[in-house]
């Protein structure tokens, strides 16, 4: 069985992340850079008007996004964020995939 193939749909889980490998314990976050504030990144950028709500509201996603991803840690799941601008090139993405630590699958 690919590890495509244990895509599961868990609602269940603390943020309802976009991916879920079951087998390998894995939740996957593809996140847009600007609304979850992706560090270092040209696309994160608060915006100039109405620069105190938008530092509130996106920074409030960020807080989110870390105590979801502490939580499924906790149940012992691996997190793993995928930003939106990293898919502009997929072939760097695959990459970066393939270096991942290899898991033994649970089932
Ligand atoms: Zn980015």
């Amino acid at each position: 069985m690919s590890i495509i193939n244990s895509f599961s749909d868990r609602r269940d889980l603390p943020g309802n992340p976009d991916i879920v490998l079951p087998r390998h314990r894995i939740c996957i976050f593809v996140h847009g850079c600007f609304w979850h504030l992706h560090r270092n990144c040209k696309d994160a950028r608060i915006p100039k008007t109405r620069a105190i709500w938008w530092s509130k509201k996106l920074e409030g996603n960020v807080a989110r996004d870390k105590r979801h991803a502490a939580a499924l840690r906790r149940l012992g799941w691996r997190v793993i964020t995928i930003w939106e601008c990293q898919t502009e090139k997929p072939e760097r993405l695959v990459s970066r995939l393939q270096k991942l630590p290899a898991s033994k699958p649970l089932v």
